[in-house]
């Protein structure tokens, strides 16, 4: 079956927001075994819906609608699609109470224009909405079907994911889930060799993506219940794992999510100390809920001044061998496990360009340490590849290889 997704919202248009909803969509319609062979989008003005309905119905049979639903002037999606089935907008009393709870709870006055939002197109079926006051709509028409959703991306994953995903799942007899399998420390074509008979299943099928530093595995099964792709799906990451199960750092998961796991196993926590990333690393374990139990210090020292006086490092080291050095990373990462008292501790300092570099000392050209009670270590990394802006690409090479080192050391006690 040939699904369509017709975003709705001028925003979209000027470029004031991504069209996030599009994508998700999209991502989830193919696990329906739905083929989405394209995206419009429109801006907020009835004529212009209507058309774009009108072009999609041509060429699908199921057409999602984002956005538009709200109580505001500006949104006449609702409008629009009555309109061009000549239905009528009739007034549904259980959305009404639904409105009115939700504004006693948050002690809002309703205004009447949020009335607006209780009228659903006749003979439509209804699917709750939690997070907001805009339920969505089916409307069937000639054995087409058009999903109206509204706007906000939250909205639409949680009325997807618990009310509209059950219904497709009965329409498609089948299921198809994907997960994946994240790799780290070893290229695109080095995965390829070691998997490539893997590549060739049937089902699951298996892809390869490059990704920022990374190379996942996506394993798509299709059966009739989840079990049942869930099994299909384990067994294939088992039989990866066997392969390469040493890069294999987590199953559909991210770095700093596998990082905070293994710590929490290992009952360690971990600092670090951070100089070319300037709290990236901080920021991305932080990121992840439960990270306080084993995260105790992130400390941005960019400065020399900083560096001696927070973690200690001798100004003899910063002089003899300059900030980007083996050296100084030891010292920084040995300081910071030092003043936090934590288990681990990890440390960046390089040059992220695109100024800054030398003959000797390039751009791209970073020192991650790493220290723990038995030692403290340096890795030597030359992470840029000579392109133009590069140097957000060099922070996030430098803090994916420090995370995963902190992650395989910890794995270690
Ligand atoms: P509301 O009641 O919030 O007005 P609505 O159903 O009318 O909801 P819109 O007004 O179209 O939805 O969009 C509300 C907000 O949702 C937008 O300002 C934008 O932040 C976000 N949004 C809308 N469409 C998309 C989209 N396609 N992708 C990502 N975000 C979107
Ligand atoms: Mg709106």
């Amino acid at each position: 079956m040939v699904a369509e997704i017709l975003n709705v919202g001028s925003e979209i248009l000027i470029g004031d927001i991504l069209n996030t909803n599009a994508r998700y969509l999209s991502l989830k319609l193919s696990e329906f075994g739905l083929d989405v062979y394209c995206h419009t989008s429109v801006g907020d003005n009835l004529k212009r819906i209507k058309e774009a309905i009108k072009k999609a119905l041509e060429r699908c049979d199921i057409l999602f609608i984002t956005g538009g639903l709200g109580p505001t002037k500006d949104d006449v999606t609702k409008e629009a699609v009555a309109d061009f089935f000549s239905k009528d907008l009739v007034e549904d009393l259980e959305i009404k109470k639904n409105i009115e709870e939700k504004f006693n709870l948050t002690k809002t006055k309703i205004t009447n224009n949020n009335y607006k939002q209780c009228l659903i197109i006749e003979d439509a079926k209804v699917f709750k909405n939690r997070k907001g006051t805009a339920p969505a709509l089916l409307v069937e028409h000639k054995r087409k079907k058009i999903f109206l959703l509204p706007g906000p991306p939250e909205e639409v994953r949680d009325i997807f994911e618990n009310e509209i995903s059950s219904y497709l799942k009965d329409l498609a007899g089948f299921l198809i889930i994907s997960k994946n399998v994240n790799v780290y420390g070893l290229t695109e074509s080095g995965v390829d060799e070691l998997v490539a008979d893997i590549l060739e299943y049937e089902n699951p099928t298996v892809g390869i993506y490059a990704k920022h530093g990374e190379v996942r595995l996506r394993i798509t099964a299709k059966a009739k219940t989840e079990e049942e792709c869930k099994t299909l799906i384990k067994d294939v990451f088992l039989k990866i794992k066997q392969r390469i199960g040493r890069f294999v750092y987590g199953f559909n998961t991210n770095m700093q999510a596998a990082l905070v796991e293994a710590f929490k196993l290992k009952e360690k926590t971990l600092a670090v100390a951070e100089s070319c990333t300037g709290g990236l690393i901080s920021s991305k374990i932080v990121g992840v809920s439960g990270s306080s139990e084993i995260f105790k210090l992130g400390a941005v020292c960019y400065s020399n001044h900083a560096k001696t006086k927070i973690l200690n490092v001798r100004e003899e080291s910063l002089n003899k061998f300059g900030a980007v050095s083996a050296i100084v990373a030891k010292e920084m990462a040995y300081g910071a496990r030092k003043v936090s008292n934590a288990d681990i501790a990890i440390s960046t300092t390089g040059i992220a360009g695109p100024n800054g570099g030398t003959e000797e000392k390039p751009v791209g050209l970073v020192y991650v340490g790493i220290s723990t009670e038995k030692e403290t270590r340096a890795f030597k990394l030359f992470l840029s590849k000579n392109e133009k802006d590069e140097r957000n690409t060099i922070r996030n090479l430098a803090a994916l290889f420090a995370m995963n080192k902190a992650r395989v050391e910890v794995l270690k006690f």
